[in-house]
């Protein structure tokens, strides 16, 4: 393998402009702030939201956390996303989903503000990113994929794009983001035929699937380059992609690893977002 893509150069890269801008804003009395909003104390959960106060400095966010207990009602949560919608001090929203399973999480994520929507949570957001218009956010893990591609300079125009997995989450929004710059993309699931040929015969590969290195040498070829977006965690509790990076990284030509790939440019991203909600909310 010629290149192995990390994300910590990514993510600083994202923080570092994102901090210019939001000192900007502060100079005109204006500070871009987070609140992350969990229900429960899923560890998954915890994991995140540390990660996010760990690096919401670096990026010049403010983070305000609000914790519910696991049995936090719908009516409870529903008016803690109404109180962000009206506080003008807040400019974007993380909530952590999976909510659980009392909670109907697309009517508590509909109640968002399009405009405090960081992660693309809500269909106004998704809308925007299939029409391409460009005035929503999209879910920070597939805009986290591009930023990974264009800042290692991997050409996407005219390329031939093979997408793992159609989650909202990931997969839909990013093989729109791949469409808007020109790829050729197919979109692959669970039901889809001679996968391995599929994703041997693109020039950019990304696995967003959720099944620990299922992905070995056989899905791929030389001079690819393979973005692996998969957190799992394997039989002995190690953290590892969905792409058996062992077997891969001797036959593609770059690979992002996990850990230390798409994760934290994820985070980066999302940080990023509340910056630009809050030049937008400035405009207002
Ligand atoms: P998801 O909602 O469970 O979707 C998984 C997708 O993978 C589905 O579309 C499914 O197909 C497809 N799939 C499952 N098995 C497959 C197989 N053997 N071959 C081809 N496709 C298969 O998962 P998600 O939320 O998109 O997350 C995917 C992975 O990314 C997970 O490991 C998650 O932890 C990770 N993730 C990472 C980040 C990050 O920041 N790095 C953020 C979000 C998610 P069907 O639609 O046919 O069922």
């Amino acid at each position: 393998m010629r290149k192995l893509l990390r994300g910590k150069p990514v993510a600083e890269a994202i923080a570092a402009a994102a901090h210019k801008r939001a000192d900007i804003l502060r100079e005109g009395g204006i500070i871009p702030a987070l609140a992350v909003v969990r229900v429960g104390d899923n560890p998954g959960d915890l994991a995140y939201e540390r990660t996010i106060l760990k690096h919401a400095e670096a990026a010049g966010v403010e983070v305000r956390t609000v914790s519910l207990d696991a049995d936090a009602s719908q009516d409870v949560l529903s008016v803690v996303i109404c109180q962000i919608n009206e506080d003008p001090s807040v400019h974007g929203c993380l909530l952590m989903r999976p909510l659980p399973a009392h909670i109907d999480e697309a009517a508590v994520c509909e109640l968002l503000d399009p405009r405090k929507d960081i992660d693309g949570i809500t269909r106004a957001s998704l809308a925007s990113v299939f029409a391409g218009s460009g005035d929503g956010f999209a879910p920070s893990t597939a805009e986290a994929c591009i930023r990974m591609l264009d800042f290692y300079n991997v050409p996407l125009d005219g390329r031939r794009a093979a997408v793992v997995g159609r989650s909202l989450v990931v997969g839909k929004p990013l093989s729109m983001l791949l469409l808007a710059r020109n790829a050729t993309v197919t979109m692959c699931h669970s039901h889809t035929g001679n996968l391995d040929a599929i994703t041997r015969g693109a020039d950019v590969v990304v696995c967003a699937v959720g099944k620990a290195r299922a992905f070995d040498q056989r899905f791929f070829s030389a001079d690819q380059t393979v973005l692996d977006v998969g957190i799992n965690f394997d039989e002995s509790g190690a953290m590892c992609g969905d792409v058996h990076a062992d077997s891969v990284e001797s036959v593609v030509a770059a690979l992002s690893p996990v850990p230390g790939g798409i994760g934290s440019v994820t985070t980066a991203v999302t940080l990023d977002h509340v910056v630009t909600a809050a030049e937008r909310a400035s405009l207002n």
